[in-house]
């Protein structure tokens, strides 16, 4: 066909799969025959109900998900998520721990501030630049929940392994890290992703919620910024985001049949970490801003000698194909975002550019 696609490491919206590109497509215009695009179609149709059903069953297989979860799809992005949590689990009260690992988290702390409900702020890493992932919490034993963000999309860091909170669920926010490995469904009592990230284009957010949060939900809140308005109508109460929803589902789709599941996922995304990072400690000349032990492994932000090389790195990436290498505009520096469907080929090709631009610059 002709396209020429660039190696793209952009944060978000971020890389998808060609292979799903190409189908979305051709059923742009003519989706399974039905001589509509998939834009056309009624959200009541059988040809949709198909749609949505596929990707929460997809979604429940990938994340070995029991019946006590339902997979929702809301608007309103991860930033939404920040305020429904507490208006739906906070009621009267009830309390809430979280942990503060950067701007997203401090983000859904200033929600819940600004509601009036009482959470407790039980570790931050904002005396190092939120470099690292704190240790050794000890969470408050009658939470409601503990709120955590799994990966810090822009000061990249990455929850290796999951706190233990003493039995307290934990509360999530995915929307930089959703199945990129295996989950322990268990620790989990809802999880929230922005599909922008990683499953998807702009424009849905998937939450994934256990039975007994539902329960907790008050009757005075807007119908739209209930989880049980939700789960009530399988995310159909009124209309879907149907376009996000049906690309969740390809995207799925691959993960389960092209790339065989969150097992092989995982090895693949380790692998592409190794090779940026090993790369990273290996030289001087490029420095990753994250503790080792705390490294995301779909973020993987870096500095430069000076902000003036930075300029030169990201521009000269650009024009040999390697796109979205600007670090968020709060922090500056470098940043790879190196997400499921940006592949090893991709690395190889980042890490082989920046050998080349260390021995003319370094
Ligand atoms: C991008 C991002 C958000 C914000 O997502 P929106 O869909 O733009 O609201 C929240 N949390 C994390 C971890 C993110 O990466």
């Amino acid at each position: 066909m002709g396209h020429h696609r660039i190696h793209n490491f952009n944060a978000g919206p971020a890389a998808l799969p060609e292979s799903v590109l190409e189908e979305a497509q051709e059923s742009l215009l003519n989706y399974k025959g039905s001589g509509m695009s998939i834009t056309e179609i009624s959200h009541r149709s059988k040809l949709f109900e198909d749609i949505i059903n596929d990707a929460v069953a997809r979604t429940k297989r990938l994340l070995k998900l029991d019946d006590r979860f339902t997979v929702l799809f809301i608007q309103g992005g991860a930033s939404m998520q920040f305020c429904m949590i507490p208006m739906n689990f906070l009621d009267g009260n009830k309390s809430a721990d979280y942990v503060d690992t950067g701007t997203w988290s401090s983000k859904a702390i200033k929600e819940a501030q600004i509601l009036g409900k009482k959470i407790t702020v039980v570790a931050s890493s904002k005396d190092k630049n939120y470099s690292y992932i704190p240790k050794g919490i000890s969470f408050s034993k009658d939470a409601a929940f503990v709120h955590i963000t799994s990966n810090n999309t822009i000061k990249g860091t990455q929850w290796a392994s999951f706190p233990d909170t003493k039995g307290v669920p934990i509360v999530s926010d995915m929307s930089s890290d959703i199945m990129s490995r295996p989950l322990d469904a268990d620790r989990f009592a809802l999880i929230y992703a922005g599909a922008q990230k990683n499953i998807g284009p702009a424009g849905v957010c998937m939450v994934i919620i256990r039975e007994d949060m539902l329960k907790m939900v008050p009757d005075n809140l807007p119908a739209m910024l209930k989880y049980t308005t939700y789960a009530e109508s399988n995310s159909l109460y009124n209309t879907p985001p149907c376009f996000g929803i049906y690309i969740i589902q390809l995207v799925l789709k691959w993960l389960e049949e092209t790339i065989g599941g969150l097992e092989k996922m995982d090895a693949i995304n380790r692998k592409k970490g190794e090779t940026l990072y090993g790369y990273m400690d290996s030289s001087k000349f490029y420095k990753a801003t994250a503790e080792p032990g705390s490294r995301s492994l779909m973020n993987v932000t870096f500095r430069l000698p000076s902000e003036e090389l930075e300029k030169k790195f990201i521009d000269e990436a650009q024009k040999n194909g390697l796109g979205g290498l600007k670090g968020h505009r709060s922090v500056g520096g470098c940043r790879a975002s190196i997400y499921n469907a940006t592949g090893q080929e991709a690395v190889n090709a980042l890490t082989g550019f920046m050998k080349e631009f260390e021995k003319k610059n370094g």
